[in-house]
């Protein structure tokens, strides 16, 4: 989640001199060499251009067999990494595969008028934690908001109706009838129906007048580590742990309905098809009154859903990600998916998924031109969890600094190559003045208020990853963050594995700074 209280910036907003012009920009929908005004400060010869060649997944080989009762003829394709996988048949051991993902296939019909789904779920777990498994743990966020939003009819293993589950809260333990076997496979379905609630004031998850948000939304098989991570929400900060999976999404909703996804949209006969690949979760935005602006970076399609009356703020923040998009494609690593949308929504501040965030209504109706402002800052940090949190992902409740530190002080970084005059200007308005304090690599549990949260992890961890930086050196402060990118792609990072990457990266004692901003020895 984000970072600063939406009063508190505001105040700070309305502080900030006037911004000089904004640059003109022309939006271009189908040019995929589209380039932005040049930035007026480059950082090397071999970023004269921030538009990075980035080549998709190559077309899938192998064939996916979806049990789903809905369409028992779909296909879904994996990438080339992961075996030939037939969901009807019985568990299965396969040969050890790395990085064999989690597969979802969701069949969904969405009721936008009464904010109702109707869900088919096949999981087809794979058995990657050397463990032998009686039970599977599944988050099920939904069921947080009570029985009457979540209604689970069937849940089956391996086709063999399952009886033993227990559901409370968020989680959903399902009792094995034949214990999983390391390296072993068993497919999951699951029939539910979610009669949405209304959304709150704090968060995203349900309807709105006019736009309907599926965040974490359908149950996911949490990760093993030596037991199931799933941590307890809190009122501030992420509590949710993912594994990278392969996701397939088939929808049914009311043609009048504009849908933003976190993957492209393609006809699989009566249904609209999105297929996301090496993803934390998959998120979805629907509604009757969404405008879109769209534009590219390379094959990368970049779409801005926003609400009439904020033309001006929607396609600023178009501009401002195809910037982002770029620089961070240039110095981490390539954008891990092939769309992202952008999602006007009311809440208070962003919010990061996988190839879609929200950002707050707010941050459009304050947005007065030019960068400095909080739907530019907002914006591009939460474009950059699109590598730290979805291609690199981490613990987001025992180690957030990991996404949140990363993604506070990539926005520094933003600035530096595409406003460097704005360099003094975003210290303050984004760190100095709220005072950073507290250790970096404190847990969502260890603070009493948001504020004092992000005042540590983020804030005081963008002034760390600043001596770091300085400490190291930008050359080897570079390599490390995309040989970090490279190790960690699609796993989950930890404290101690980005200091050894560090390290193996730097001859510079890091000792003395790990002190000052960790409670860790590290
Ligand atoms: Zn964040």
């Amino acid at each position: 989640m984000l970072t600063l209280i939406a009063t508190l910036l505001s105040a700070c907003a309305l502080a900030t001199p006037p911004a000089p012009p904004f640059p003109t920009f022309v939006l271009v929908t189908q040019d995929p060499n589209a380039s932005p005004t040049p930035t007026p400060f480059q950082p090397s010869a071999n970023e004269n251009t921030l538009i990075p060649s980035y080549t998709p997944a190559p077309p899938i080989t192998n064939t996916f067999t979806a049990t789903a009762t809905l369409q028992p003829t779909a296909t879904f394709t994996l990438e080339p990494t992961q075996p030939a996988i037939n969901t009807t048949a019985p568990q299965v051991t396969v040969p050890p595969v790395a990085n064999a993902r989690t597969n979802y296939i969701l069949y969904v019909t969405l009721d936008f008028a009464n904010h109702t789904l109707a869900v088919d779920e096949t999981i087809r777990y794979y058995n990657t934690t050397g463990a032998v498994l009686t039970d599977i743990l599944l988050s099920v966020q939904p069921n947080r908001f009570g029985s009457a939003v979540f209604g689970l009819n069937s849940i089956a293993q391996d086709s063999v109706s399952i009886a033993s589950y227990n559901l409370s809260g968020q989680s959903l333990s399902i009792s094995l009838p034949q214990a999983l076997q390391p390296n072993a496979a068993t497919t999951l379905t699951l029939n539910f129906n979610l009669n949405l609630p209304s959304k709150s004031a704090e968060g995203l998850f349900g309807y709105d007048f006019n736009q309907i948000n599926l965040v974490d939304w359908y149950p996911f098989v949490v990760p093993y580590n030596g037991g199931w991570v799933l941590h307890d929400p809190m009122p501030f900060g992420e509590h949710l742990v993912y594994d990278s999976s392969d996701i397939e999404v088939n929808l049914k909703a009311d043609a009048s309905i504009v849908i933003a996804a976190s993957a492209p949209a393609e006809q699989n006969g009566e249904w609209t098809r999105y297929r996301l690949y090496g993803a934390r979760t998959f998120t979805l935005s629907a509604s009757d009154e969404f405008l879109v602006a769209e534009s590219a970076v390379g094959s990368v399609k970049i779409r801005s859903y926003y609400f009439d009356g904020y033309k001006a703020a929607g396609e600023s923040i178009l501009y401002s990600a195809v910037q982002a998009v770029s620089l961070y494609s240039a110095k981490f690593a390539d954008y891990p998916y092939q769309t992202l949308a952008i999602v006007q929504a009311d809440i208070h501040d962003g919010q990061e998924y996988d190839g879609l965030i929200f950002l707050a209504s707010d941050f459009y109706s304050q947005y007065g031109g030019g960068a400095r402002n909080n739907l530019t800052t907002i914006g591009v940090h939460e474009i950059a969890h699109q590598w730290w949190f979805g291609l690199v992902g981490n613990d987001q409740a025992l180690e957030p600094w990991l996404d949140e530190a990363l993604s506070a002080y990539t926005e520094r970084i933003f600035y530096e190559y595409n406003y460097p005059r704005y360099g003094d200007w975003w210290w303050q308005f984004r760190v100095d003045y709220f005072g950073a304090q507290g250790y970096v690599d404190s847990s969502i549990y260890d603070w009493g208020s948001q504020r004092a949260y992000v005042n540590a992890v983020y804030l005081n961890g963008a002034h760390f990853m600043e001596e770091l930086r300085l400490r190291m050196g930008d050359a080897d402060f570079f390599r490390f963050l995309k040989a970090y990118a490279a190790q960690y792609a699609h796993q989950r990072a930890t404290g101690a594995g980005f200091f050894a990457v560090a390290r193996a990266n730097t001859t510079a004692d890091l000792s003395d700074l790990i002190a000052k901003y960790f409670s860790s020895a590290y």
